[in-house]
């Protein structure tokens, strides 16, 4: 049985005619920009996500930028960054001027460890970004603690975990401005490029619908330097079809990790996703470790099994960064991870079968 990495079709199949109803009222609205669909989005994300403010912009790495901006942060000021993350969260940093500072994970569950956060905190230190990596949950109430008592901004990047939480608070609400994106291929996914600010402060979510729109109020009168980073009205109008189906496609994931776990359960070599105590894990991806990597991965696409590594250089040692003149071993955990890792196909509608057949072609290598 050949398993892709990753299918639309069981998501979109049965929504294929809300989709399209969704597009006929957009384009008879004759408003594309800013108008009444992203409006309703931004109440229904924000309902979801348990905040008080949704602002839609353009894509995830620019809610990230944007969010930073609202809160100041810039030349000399340093943010605090997973050294394991997706590049974006560094760009985030790197666009708005500030300083990179990378921290370790965990290696249990590739997060953020909250002591590893303590001892990298300086006098210029302004922000924390957590990233909820693969979809797990970072331990936020000891991010929260640690940022207060430094007085210091936490931006979560929310990106991977739409509807994950911690002790029973969603991802995307702890921290003073958060970012998320709803890239395809993301849990929540557009049709294209899209993604949003949360925040539950009301001033710092102003700042931000005034920073996408070119800096910007009232039209042709300029406040501040501003982006055109907004949400389509089209991407909001689908969006808005897909959400209501979010807690769904959630529950769909986690019990494919489980029959991931029943069936991948005792091989030798092969390290399987752990979730913290607290933590829930959303499996934006199915993320396993093992010493034989690259053996592994051709094995699987020889038997028809895709699968992808989430990611195979960690940002400090992308030429995007020489400039930083971070080398080889300075980050020890995120290479060990990025070169261990293997991402196995996870989208809700897999069925048992397709798992079987995964841990199927695993043993047969093993
Ligand atoms: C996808 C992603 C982003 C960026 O989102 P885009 O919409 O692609 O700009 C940022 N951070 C993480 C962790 C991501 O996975």
């Amino acid at each position: 049985m050949n398993v892709p990495f990753l299918s639309f079709e069981a998501q979109h199949a049965p929504l294929s005619a809300a989709l399209t109803q969704a597009f006929t009222r957009v384009l008879n609205s004759q408003w594309y920009v800013l108008g009444e669909e992203v409006k309703q989005f931004e109440r229904a994300y924000s309902a979801f996500n348990e905040v008080a403010h949704t602002v839609g912009v353009a894509n995830g790495l620019d809610a990230l930028v944007l969010a930073l901006r609202a809160l100041g942060i810039g030349p000399g000021d340093e943010v605090i960054v997973p050294s394991n993350t997706y590049i974006a969260t560094w760009l985030a940093v790197t666009q708005v001027g500030a300083t990179i500072v990378p921290v370790e994970p965990d290696p249990a569950t590739s997060n953020l460890d909250p002591a590893r956060i303590a001892a990298a905190i300086s006098p210029r230190t302004r922000a924390i970004m957590p990233v909820h990596l693969y979809g797990q949950a970072c331990r936020m109430p000891e991010i929260m603690a640690l940022a207060a008592q430094h007085q210091l901004f936490v931006v979560e990047d929310n990106a991977q975990a739409q509807g994950a939480a911690f002790d029973g608070r969603r991802t995307g609400s702890y921290g003073h401005i958060n970012g998320t994106s709803f890239y395809p291929g993301k849990n929540l996914g557009a049709l294209g490029d899209a993604g949003a600010v949360t925040t539950d402060d009301e001033a710092l979510a102003q700042k931000v619908r005034v920073l996408r729109n070119y800096g910007s109020q009232q039209k042709y009168y300029n406040e501040t330097i501003g982006y055109n980073s907004r949400l389509d009205e089209l991407q909001a109008a689908l969006l808005q079809v897909k959400l209501p189906v979010l807690p769904e496609w959630t529950r769909q994931r986690q019990q494919v990790a489980t029959w991931y776990e029943q069936h991948l359960a005792g091989i030798a070599g092969l390290r399987l996703p752990q979730v913290a105590a607290g933590a829930t894990h959303v499996y934006h991806l199915y993320v396993v470790h093992t010493p034989d990597r690259a053996g592994l991965q051709q094995h699987l696409g020889r038997q028809g099994i895709g699968t992808l590594i989430h990611y195979p250089i960690p940002p400090h040692l992308q030429q995007a960064y020489q400039s930083l003149s971070f080398s080889e071993g300075d980050f020890p955990i995120a290479e060990d991870l990025a070169a261990t890792c293997l991402s196995l196909p996870m989208w809700p509608g897999m069925s048992e079968s397709h798992v079987a057949a995964v841990a199927t072609a695993i043993r047969s290598y093993h």
